[in-house]
């Protein structure tokens, strides 16, 4: 496996249909499924290893953001990757740099609303893996699912060959959705971050029983949280998926989103729902080699 600085030398070393899977790294098996499926699908796998500071809004959180490059390279070569891609803050940001890439309306709600200059911050950083590495498919996480909708959008604004695929949330066995900021987690919030994807499941059993119901597929999924002391919501909210518009109807191709914070430790998770199908992600038999360290 080769790693690199720059797009230049990184988009050199593939040739084929080539994969991509940005990351900010401290992998763990969400990152690394995302791999693997870039890997089955292509000739070629880029992973980008790159935390980026346009799109903290808070510096306590970019500066705690956990990081092991060492880690990764091991992690990224097992899972398939051929290249691995680790710029510096400098190389992607040049101090004459004043382009920022925004996709309106895509952003208004949910994680755009509660994190103002966000998704600028990863629609730019994004655009420039795409002009820089020319990937022919781009893999990202359906836990993210509003930024999934929102880099498919600014893909086919502005015109880039990419195919921008969702891959399923990958959880632990109670149902947490590994993060990289699992890692901050004290062990009672370790606990109470599972209400999260409870909420979401005990909502995926509504619809799946058939329930229309909107207010009380969403009242479900916001009561774990809501009888934990140390869970604070910031928003639930079913969307369309290609829009991120909150609606109140159930139809088409859509997310329910929760994002919270858990004891000073914000997470989010999302259920991805197609006519009546949901898809609850992927349950890990273990939790083994999840995490820096371990
Ligand atoms: P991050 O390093 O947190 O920016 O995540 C990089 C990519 O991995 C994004 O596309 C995320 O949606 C995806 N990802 C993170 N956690 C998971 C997970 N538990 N399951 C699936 N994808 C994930």
């Amino acid at each position: 496996m080769n790693v690199c600085t720059t797009f230049e030398d990184a988009r050199g070393r593939v040739s084929g249909r080539v994969g991509l899977v940005p990351t900010m790294g401290y992998l763990h098996e969400g990152h690394l499924r995302l791999v693997e499926t870039a890997a089955g699908e292509n000739d070629a796998t880029i992973v980008t290893v790159f935390v980026n500071p346009m799109q903290f809004d808070d510096d306590t959180d970019l500066d705690g953001y956990p990081r092991d490059l060492e880690r990764d390279l091991g992690l990224a070569a097992r899972a398939g990757a051929d290249v691995v891609v680790a710029p510096s803050v400098t190389y992607v940001y040049p101090e004459d740099h004043r382009t920022t890439v925004t996709v309106a309306g895509v952003t208004d709600a949910m994680e755009g609303h509660h994190r103002p200059g966000h998704f600028a911050g990863v629609a730019t950083v994004v655009a420039k893996l795409f002009a820089g590495l020319r990937p022919d498919t781009a893999y990202f996480g359906r836990k993210d699912a509003q930024q999934l909708a929102v880099i498919a959008a600014m893909a086919r604004d502005l015109s880039f060959p990419v195919d921008v695929k969702g891959v399923p949330v990958v959880r632990e066995v109670d149902g947490l959705a590994l993060s990289s900021r699992n890692v901050r987690l004290s062990p009672d919030a370790r606990r109470a971050a599972s209400t999260l994807s409870a909420g979401l499941m005990a909502a995926a059993d509504l619809i799946e029983d058939g329930s229309s119901d909107v207010a009380a597929i969403l009242a479900a999924a916001r009561s774990p949280m809501e009888a934990d002391p140390l869970v604070r919501i910031d928003y639930v909210e079913l969307a369309d998926a290609r829009s991120a518009s909150p609606t109140r109807t159930l139809g088409g191709k859509q997310f329910i989103a929760v994002a919270a914070v858990v004891d000073g430790v914000r997470l989010i998770d999302s259920l991805t729902i197609l006519d009546g199908d949901v898809d609850r992600g992927e349950v890990l038999p273990s939790s083994s080699i999840l995490y820096g360290g371990t």
